[in-house]
């Protein structure tokens, strides 16, 4: 009997990509099958630009599809209306800690990425440069955010066991009561007083592991911008996603 649940939450889980054609564009659709859900959901998520179809158990995909079809004029308007994607390529503009800086392929240059004044170049051929722009942008960040962690955790009299940097799409840092930070990479193309806050507010929980009135108190204490920076995250958070 117990092979029953993972079974059945893997189901819930697994999702299947599929191409459907609408009106001559090539729509990427992430299909899944959830247990709970009665009706077909169709949402477009703002943070990939993908479209989700979440199909109750009894509706087949065919079917699911073709509901995708149905509602093609509002797929493509919700796509249409997304800000565009930055990829990683010659002459694209990143904002490092919030400034722009234009990427310059340099393919008969010495080296792998460096930077001059508001330039990122980038030595090597075109196919590896968005991976190589992608590495030295986290190479960045993590030296960035250890530098304000060492400094923030020394005011406050605490320390942090390790940093390390992920992707994700639902926070932009985390704590764990072993003092383990980690921070989404994308700060480093947030402000720079956005980036003190997100690191502020994780070495605050090295002592508060919560949202109390200590907390805030001691977010305050090392990082007084606090406020400004996280309306910013709230407005233009999404928009850090749209890059690479
Ligand atoms: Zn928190």
């Amino acid at each position: 009997m117990h092979r029953l649940r993972p079974v059945a939450s893997r189901s819930l889980k697994q999702t299947q990509q599929e191409t459907v054609d609408i009106r001559g564009r090539k729509i990427v659709v992430a299909v899944s099958v959830s247990h709970r859900c009665r009706n077909i959901s169709l949402r477009l998520d703002e943070k990939n630009g993908q479209v989700q179809l979440v199909l109750p158990r009894f509706v087949s995909k065919a079917e699911g599809l073709r509901f995708v079809r149905e509602k093609a004029r509002w797929v493509l308007r919700q796509i249409d209306s997304l800000p565009p994607r930055v990829p990683f390529e010659d002459g694209a503009l990143v904002p490092l800690m919030g400034r722009d800086h234009v990427i310059r392929h340099r393919p008969d240059a010495r080296g792998v990425v460096w930077r001059v004044a508001d330039e990122i170049h980038v030595a090597g051929q075109a196919e590896h440069l968005p991976r190589r722009v992608g590495d030295w942008l986290r190479r960045e960040a993590r030296q960035e955010i250890v530098a304000r962690a060492d400094h923030y955790a020394s005011r406050i009299g605490t320390r942090f066991s390790q940093v390390s940097l992920r992707d994700t799409r639902s926070r932009w840092g985390s704590c764990t009561e072993d003092g383990h930070l980690s921070f989404s990479w994308r700060l480093i193309l947030a402000p720079e007083f956005v980036l003190d806050y997100v690191v502020a507010h994780e070495v605050a929980h090295l002592i508060e592991l919560n949202h109390s009135l200590r907390f805030w108190k001691l977010v305050e204490l090392i990082c007084t911008d606090n406020g400004r920076a996280r309306s910013w995250l709230k407005q233009n958070g999404l928009s850090l996603h749209r890059f690479g």
